[in-house]
């Protein structure tokens, strides 16, 4: 069977409630995911969270640092926002800076690519932020587009629990599936794509 790769990837934390439980979930299912932080969600508490992550092998990327929409800011308050996130995240992990930043609300210019030196993520997901889509209603969404190559989208906001019941599913499906879950840079490696610029994916083969 031809090998097949998936990427978990986690937004909007990191938070002392519902990291822990992703994390969590990953280990029993002995898979790695990638956590995409927002820069004011980093205190003391929950960056000791976010290492944890980090240590068990998950890849740590930026997803801004106040979460607004960066097509209404100035290249220098993107340039600040990304900044203030990288540092913040090279000291949960050591000085390994992130490569992948996820614009929040996937809102997107042109010249975001010239200010933030990241490859852009997206990726596919289950409208995970709204509490009326129900954890089989997630997992039935995720399983049914996965794909080789894939970026799955979800949540790790505080009380997101039904993402966490979720991936309870859907792991040990698309491993039935036969699909390997890596990190977002194993991914392009494991597809063998060298990430280009101007350019955000939501499947590393075909974007
Ligand atoms: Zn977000």
């Amino acid at each position: 069977m031809e090998n097949k790769y998936i990427a978990l990837t986690f937004d909007d934390g990191p938070n002392t409630v519902t990291t822990p439980q992703v994390l969590e979930m990953l280990k029993k299912h002995n898979v790695t995911g990638s956590f995409f932080l927002v820069g004011d969600n980093i205190n003391e508490e929950s960056a000791r969270t976010a290492r944890e992550c980090f240590e068990y092998g998950c890849e740590i990327c930026n997803h801004s640092r106040t979460h607004s929409a960066m097509p209404q800011q100035t290249s220098e308050e993107i340039k600040a926002e990304i900044e203030y996130t990288n540092n913040k995240i090279k000291q949960i992990t050591g000085g390994v800076a992130p490569k992948f930043f996820r614009p929040p609300y996937i809102a997107l210019c042109d010249s975001m690519y010239d200010d933030i030196p990241l490859t852009f993520i997206c990726g596919n997901g289950a409208e995970d932020w709204l509490d009326e889509i129900s954890a089989e209603e997630r997992s039935k969404r995720i399983i049914k587009q996965a794909q080789n190559g894939m970026i799955i989208l979800l949540h790790d906001m505080e009380g997101n629990f039904r993402t966490v019941q979720a991936l309870d599913t859907i792991i040990p499906e698309l491993k039935r599936q036969g699909y390997t879950f890596v990190t977002v840079s194993d991914l392009f490696a494991k597809c063998n794509v060298t990430p280009r610029k101007r350019v955000i994916y939501s499947n590393v083969l075909t974007d």
